[in-house]
C-alpha cells in the first residue's frame, strides 16, 4: 500500500510535466495554423526544426500539380502557366532581389508595392522576409552564418530546406528598416496568402468565364488553377532555388569572390538573368547582373524598357573598371 502511494506521488510531477508539454504541443499547433495566414505568428516556443504543420501548404502544393490528370490539358491553360512564370520570375529577380534586396534602381511607391504583389503572388513569403534573409546570404555568404550555403549544410538544404525551419520563419526586421518604414509592404509581408489567393481567385474565375463564353477553349476554373498557380509556381520555385543551390556549385568563376558562387549560363536563361551570379556576387548593387554584353540577362531588358516608361529609373551601371576588365578577357 505505502509503495502504491509512493509510486502516485512520484508519478505526480510527471503528469504534470507531460500536460505542460502537451500545452505546449497545442500553443505550437496553433501557432502554426495561425502562421498560414499571419506571418507575424509567434513561433517562439517551438524548438522544432520544422513545423510539419506550418510547411504542409508548400507540400500540398506539390502534391496539386497530380490534379493535371484530372482537369487535363488546354492551350490557354498552358499559356496562363508559361505567362505566370515568366511574369513572376521577373518580379522576383527585379524586384524582391535586385530592388528590395539592393536597391539597384528606384521606383514609385505605387509600382514598388505593384511589383511586390507581383513577386508575392509566388508563394515565396513575403518581399521584406525574402530581402531581408537575402541581405543575410551576401553579408556572410558561403559561411557557417548564411542562411543557404550549399558549402556547410549541403544542396537540399541550400535548395529548400532552410526557409522551411522555424529558425528562418521570421523577417530579420533589423535588416530591413529602409523598406519596412512602408506600412503596405509590412502589410503584405504579414499577410503573404492575400497574394497568392488573389491569384487564385483570378484564375478560376477566368477559367469560368472561358469555359462558359467560349466553347472552344476547353478549360474550366480548376484547370486554369491546376496550370496557372500550382503547375506554375512549383516550377517557379524550383527555378528560383537553383540560385542558391545549383549557383554555387556550378559554373565558372570569373572573379575571385570569398564565397563559391558561379556564372552559368543555363541558371541565367531559367531565371531570367540571376545565374550570372558570380558578377552578382562581385558587384551586387548593379541593375544588370549579365556584365558582357553577351550574358544574357532577361530582366534587365525588361527594367530597361520599363525605364522608356518612366516606371523604374536611376539603374544602376556596371562600374566601368569591371566593363575594362571584362573587355580584357579577349
Ligand atoms: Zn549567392
Ligand atoms: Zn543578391
Amino acid at each position: 500500500m505505502i509503495n502504491k502511494l509512493i509510486t502516485r506521488e512520484q508519478r505526480k510531477p510527471e503528469l504534470q510535466l507531460s500536460h505542460e508539454q502537451q500545452n505546449i504541443k497545442v500553443e505550437n499547433h496553433k501557432a502554426s495554423l495561425l502562421a498560414w495566414f499571419d506571418s507575424s505568428a509567434n513561433l517562439g516556443s517551438d524548438n522544432s526544426r520544422f513545423s510539419w504543420l506550418r510547411i504542409s501548404p508548400f507540400i500540398a502544393i506539390h502534391l496539386s500539380v497530380l490534379l493535371v490528370f484530372w482537369v487535363g490539358f488546354s492551350w490557354i491553360a498552358l499559356a496562363a502557366c508559361a505567362l505566370l512564370y515568366f511574369i513572376r520570375m521577373f518580379a522576383i529577380t527585379a524586384f524582391y532581389h535586385r530592388y528590395f534586396s539592393h536597391k539597384s534602381f528606384k521606383t514609385s511607391r505605387f509600382f514598388q508595392f505593384v511589383f511586390a504583389f507581383i513577386g508575392a503572388m509566388s508563394a515565396q513569403r513575403g518581399p521584406l522576409w525574402w530581402a531581408s534573409h537575402h541581405r543575410v546570404h551576401h553579408a556572410c555568404s558561403d559561411s557557417p552564418e548564411d542562411p543557404h550555403s550549399p558549402k556547410h549544410k549541403g544542396s537540399l538544404w541550400s535548395h529548400m530546406l532552410w526557409f522551411l525551419t522555424n529558425e528562418n520563419f521570421a523577417t530579420r526586421e533589423e535588416k530591413i528598416s529602409d523598406f519596412s518604414r512602408y506600412p503596405e509592404l509590412r502589410w503584405l509581408d504579414r499577410f503573404e496568402i492575400v497574394a497568392p489567393a488573389f491569384l487564385i481567385l483570378m484564375l478560376f474565375l477566368t477559367g469560368e468565364y472561358l469555359a462558359n463564353s467560349y466553347q472552344g477553349s476547353s478549360t474550366s476554373g480548376l484547370q486554369m488553377v491546376v496550370w496557372g498557380f500550382c503547375i506554375s509556381t512549383v516550377i517557379l520555385y524550383h527555378a528560383t532555388y537553383t540560385i542558391n543551390s545549383l549557383a554555387h556549385r556550378f559554373g565558372k568563376r570569373r572573379f575571385q569572390t570569398k564565397d563559391d558562387s558561379r556564372n552559368n549560363f543555363w541558371l541565367a536563361l531559367l531565371t531570367l538573368g540571376e545565374g550570372w551570379h558570380n558578377n552578382h556576387h562581385y558587384y551586387a548593387t548593379c541593375a544588370r547582373q549579365g556584365f558582357a554584353w553577351y550574358e544574357i540577362d532577361i530582366s534587365y531588358y525588361i527594367l530597361k524598357l520599363l525605364a522608356v516608361f518612366g516606371i523604374v529609373t536611376d539603374l544602376k551601371p556596371v562600374p566601368a573598371r569591371i566593363k575594362k576588365q571584362i573587355r580584357g578577357e579577349f
